[in-house]
């Protein structure tokens, strides 16, 4: 199995929300961030930036601009 780089793993850690992933990228994607501490920080962090977001456009739903 070909070993994925940091690059490729934050790239697909941000493409999830947008897409689903294959079998084979979640997988890889897990190996990686169970070795790489930066990359799964880097995933905790998204996840957590990704809610506050979703949480705050809920928020600003009534409010017309
Ligand atoms: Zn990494």
């Amino acid at each position: 199995m070909k070993m994925m780089n940091c690059k490729d793993a934050t790239q697909l850690m941000s493409e999830r929300y947008e897409r689903t992933l294959s079998l084979r990228e979640r997988l890889s994607l897990k190996v990686h961030t169970a070795m790489c501490a930066g990359c799964s920080n880097y995933g905790q962090h998204l996840d957590v930036l990704r809610k506050a977001t979703a949480r705050l456009r809920e928020g600003n739903m009534g409010s017309e601009r």
